[in-house]
């Protein structure tokens, strides 16, 4: 899977505490340090509606079609994945779960290169690629975009990055965390994906 961040709001912090600061006519004492100080406060109190002022966009890249399906039920994130409808997507590979042995992925494998050639010979036959791509696996590779403002990221990496959340929706949320991190310390300090 690949994660590549292609729009975020720039110097997310300062924004949110400048809006935060709004509410107490405290811009006068705006600085990098007491900004920190006024966010790390608004996350300990649950006074995140601030956070919504500053947004994050990816491109997510090599995800299974089933991992894909979890991640848009997220209804205040914004998506556009690639349509089975109108794209060909015989070339797209298989995502391999970790806990399958290489003897089971080499079966996995060869029941998709299976599906693949019957997709062929669907379209082929004249088949709309609508209806050929039901006969591949859920597995398959798919690409989208995924937006969302950093309260909502906050919301899909605690619910997504925990021990109870898929393998692949967990790699999603560590590497989106990773990202977020570089770009706003305070806001995403706090959590972790676990194991
Ligand atoms: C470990 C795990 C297992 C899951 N298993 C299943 C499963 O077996 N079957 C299944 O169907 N789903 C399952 N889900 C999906 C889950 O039920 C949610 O649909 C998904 O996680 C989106 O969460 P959300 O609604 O909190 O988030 P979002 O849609 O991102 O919304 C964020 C927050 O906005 C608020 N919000 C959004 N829309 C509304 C609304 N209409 N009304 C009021 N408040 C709103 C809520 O506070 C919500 O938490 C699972 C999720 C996880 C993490």
């Amino acid at each position: 899977m690949r994660v590549e961040l292609i729009a975020i709001t720039s110097d997310p912090e300062r924004l949110i505490a400048r809006c935060a600061r709004v509410s107490h006519r405290s811009e006068s004492r705006a600085s990098p340090e007491a900004d920190r100080e006024l966010i790390r406060g608004l996350l300990a109190r649950g006074h995140e509606s601030v956070l919504e002022f500053a947004w994050a966009t990816f491109l997510v890249e090599g995800i299974s079609r089933a991992a894909a399906n979890q991640l848009t039920r997220h209804r205040i994130a914004s998506f556009v994945q690639e349509s089975q409808r109108f794209v060909d997507v015989r070339d797209r590979g298989l995502v391999r779960p970790p806990t399958l042995t290489d003897a089971q992925w080499e079966r996995a494998r060869s029941l998709h290169a299976k599906a693949v050639a019957l997709y062929e010979e669907l379209i082929a036959a004249g088949v709309p690629r609508e209806d050929a791509r039901y006969v591949l696996p859920i597995g398959c590779e798919t690409r989208l975009v995924v937006s969302a403002n950093f309260r909502e990221w906050r919301h899909i990496i605690g619910l997504r990055g925990s021990k109870a959340a898929q393998w692949e929706v967990r790699r999603f949320a560590a590497a989106v965390l990773r990202i977020l991190r570089g770009h706003a310390p305070t806001v995403f300090g706090d959590l972790e994906v676990e194991g």
